[in-house]
């Protein structure tokens, strides 16, 4: 096991209230293994994520990583694990300096992080950018003379080339076109061949989860309600909530992430979360926030599994 993640809790203040925006939530990824993270907007994705890189503190938890707990960790503990932590975002172009040419870039971790020198880097450069698909010629071109795609394309390379044991991918092809983004899925599937890296893939699309991931945890406003292998949460969905994300009869792109009145009410009013969406809703879910179970050979938080 590379990462074993135990009781994660974040919470932020919003309007004056604090609520809770990652509740309680434990994970595990093995080496090679891929975890698809899904849910909806605002269900705690990226909390998590920025979590696991310290780009928040937690309030509260565990980040065991190669046996050092991340979470406790100080700062020269983190950059000791920053190279075999990489994290690629939705936006790519906000995290490249469009002053640089893409090799400067792109090359960045193994000046600062691994401290090669020009000539190596350079040829790591070139060998990375190849293996992302993209000509030697990119190298020295500007941030803004590419498109979407190849620029996502320059930020995997710029995260594999430190050869990083986890990489977090955060709805990075979300933002590219249909074919684009079957591309960018392609190459990942390619390089999870390639670099036996274990992965955490964060989205809301479920059939790249399909394609892509081991297992699966999906997430509902900060709170895990069902995780298991993909196999089983894509075959036998068991929580309600999973369900609807599976049939389509609640996609999760056209729910409103700026639902903030109600979302704090529901944060508030007891009882399970997804209760109000529920359509096998019973009386005690008004009341009692389900535990999670294990059933099945996955975990579920949904009082229909009750015995
Ligand atoms: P997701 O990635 O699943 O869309 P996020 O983790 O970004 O969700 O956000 C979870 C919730 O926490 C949302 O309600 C969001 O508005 C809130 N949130 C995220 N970051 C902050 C922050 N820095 N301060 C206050 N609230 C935040
Ligand atoms: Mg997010």
């Amino acid at each position: 096991m590379i990462l074993d993640v135990k009781n994660l809790t974040k919470t932020f203040e919003k309007n004056n209230k604090t609520f809770t925006a990652v509740d309680n939530i434990s994970f595990q990824i093995n080496k090679g293994e891929c975890l698809g993270i899904v849910g909806e907007s605002g269900s705690g994705k990226s909390t998590i994520a920025k979590m696991l890189v310290r780009l928040l503190n937690p309030d509260s938890g565990e980040i065991n990583f190669l046996g050092k707990d991340l979470a406790t960790a100080n700062k020269s503990e983190l950059q000791a694990t920053r190279k075999d932590i990489q994290m690629i975002f939705q936006n790519p172009l906000d995290s490249f300096n469009p002053r640089k040419k893409l090799k400067t870039s792109v090359g960045a971790g193994l000046k600062y992080i691994m401290g090669l020198n020009k000539k190596e880097i350079d040829k790591k450069v070139n060998e990375a950018l190849n293996l992302v698909g993209l000509k030697p010629e990119y190298a020295d071109r500007y941030i803004n003379k590419i498109s979407g795609g190849e620029c996502q394309r320059a930020a995997i390379a710029r995260a594999i080339l430190v050869e990083p044991k986890l990489l977090i991918c955060d709805e990075i092809t979300s933002a590219l076109d249909v074919s684009v983004q079957a591309q960018i899925i392609d190459l990942l599937v390619d390089l999870r061949n390639k670099m036996n890296m274990s992965y955490i893939f964060i989205t809301h699309d479920l059939t790249l989860v399909r394609y892509l991931c081991d297992r699966v945890l999906v997430m509902y406003k900060g709170n895990e309600v069902e995780s298991g292998t993909a196999k089983d949460i894509f075959e036998n969905p068991m929580h309600p909530y999973t369900k609807l994300l599976l049939s389509c009869i609640m996609t999760v792109d056209n729910i409103d992430e700026n639902k903030s009145i109600s979302y704090e009410k529901l944060q508030h009013s007891g009882g399970c979360k997804f209760k109000e969406m529920c359509p096998n809703r019973m009386e005690i879910c008004n009341s009692i926030k389900p535990e999670i179970k294990q059933i099945n050979n996955r975990n579920i938080r949904c009082h229909l599994y009750n015995d």
